[in-house]
């Protein structure tokens, strides 16, 4: 949980590729642990190690590396893909902010310790007002709502939260005020090679459960597989998915050596994502009733697999932000 951590505060002190390498092996089992250590790592440790100061490290990264799972609280009911329109505010008042509002679809709420809340510090400044807040689970006045009724990826907790008059110290800001949207959009960018990374091995996971069964099915006096319209499809897909394994690794070669990597993290959530898609499909199809039925985990990683074209921005945003890139570069 600890993966890029510095060892001083009990990490592995490994690299961002490393975070990636781990998500995909967890997802290729469990996809709902994967995200777990996902958020964990590309999220929640990367904005400590980047932004807090040595009091807010000390007090959390031991605690992330050993026995505490944190929450990133963007998303609101009313502010998903157009995330910055958060109507969460943070009132100042001597040395310390007051927090109210409410946060949706967070993920790992259920058992989190401690919440990376954005919340408007300046509302008269717009999106430039808002800020990190660490919020700890005890806190007066904050509260975990119930926990959503999801289709898929039910091991992982997703929770509303709710802010009723929450007192923090003014010490309890990360980074900046007003800084809060570009902590954000830093994160989420780096975070989209993770969730490409988590679909990579849910993808690769569904197809190696698939794969055996089609070379033992006999029909027609033959081995499913041998049939060249399942090995047309078969081989289809296994290119997908080396396209996006490899679509994958280069976005986190490029953010590892500090190259611009944004574009190519964009293009490989949205390829890898819509691949898990179609591979957890196919897969289903090729187990024919059995794949359809709990007796299989295909159906789980096909129920898994929808999320990853919807969070940590949706495939519209991102072809609509590779869009964005298109245009700069002509
Ligand atoms: C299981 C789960 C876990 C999550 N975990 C977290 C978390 O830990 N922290 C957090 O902050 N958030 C989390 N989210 C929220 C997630 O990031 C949002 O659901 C996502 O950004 C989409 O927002 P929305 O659901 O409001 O959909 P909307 O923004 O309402 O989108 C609905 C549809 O409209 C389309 N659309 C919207 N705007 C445009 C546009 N400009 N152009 C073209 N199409 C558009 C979208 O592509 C989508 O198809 C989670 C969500 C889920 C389901």
């Amino acid at each position: 949980m600890g993966i890029e951590v510095d060892p001083k505060y009990g990490g592995t002190g490994s690299t961002f590729f490393s975070n990636i390498l781990v998500i995909e092996e967890l997802a290729k089992v469990d996809p709902s642990v994967s995200i777990v250590c996902d958020i964990q790592n590309t999220l929640i440790n990367a904005l400590f190690m980047r932004l807090g100061t040595e009091q807010q490290k000390d007090t959390y990264l031991p605690r992330l590396c050993k026995d505490m799972v944190g929450s990133f609280c963007l998303s609101e009911a009313g502010s998903g893909s157009d995330a910055f329109s958060l109507k969460t505010t943070a009132q100042k008042n001597k040395d310390y902010y007051v927090i109210n509002g409410s946060k949706m679809w967070i993920s790992n709420s259920e058992q989190a310790g401690v919440f990376l809340v954005m919340a408007n510090a300046d509302v008269s400044a717009g999106y430039r007002g808002i800020t990190c807040f660490i919020v700890p689970k005890d806190t007066e006045g904050f509260h975990i709502g119930k926990k959503e009724d999801k289709m898929g990826l039910r091991a992982s907790s997703t929770c509303s939260l709710s802010f009723d008059n929450v007192k923090v110290p003014e010490s309890s800001v990360l980074g900046q005020v007003g800084q809060g949207y570009k902590y954000a959009i830093g994160m989420l960018n780096e975070g989209r090679i993770g969730i490409a990374a988590q679909m990579l091995g849910l993808a690769q996971g569904c197809f190696d459960q698939t794969i055996p069964y089609t070379k033992q099915r006999i029909q027609f006096g033959k081995r499913i597989f041998d049939f060249q319209g399942m090995q047309h499809q078969i081989s289809h897909v296994a290119t997908q998915l080396e396209a996006a394994r490899l679509l994958t690794y280069n976005a986190a070669r490029l953010r590892e050596a500090g190259r611009p990597f944004k574009k190519e993290a964009c293009m490989a959530k949205y390829f890898v994502s819509e691949m898990a898609v179609m591979t957890t499909s196919k897969c289903l199809e090729w187990m024919g009733g059995v794949g359809f039925t709990k007796d299989y985990p295909i159906e789980k990683y096909y129920r898994m697999s929808r999320l990853g074209t919807i969070y940590e921005g949706t495939s519209n945003i991102q072809l609509s932000t590779i869009a964005k890139f298109i245009d700069q570069e002509y």
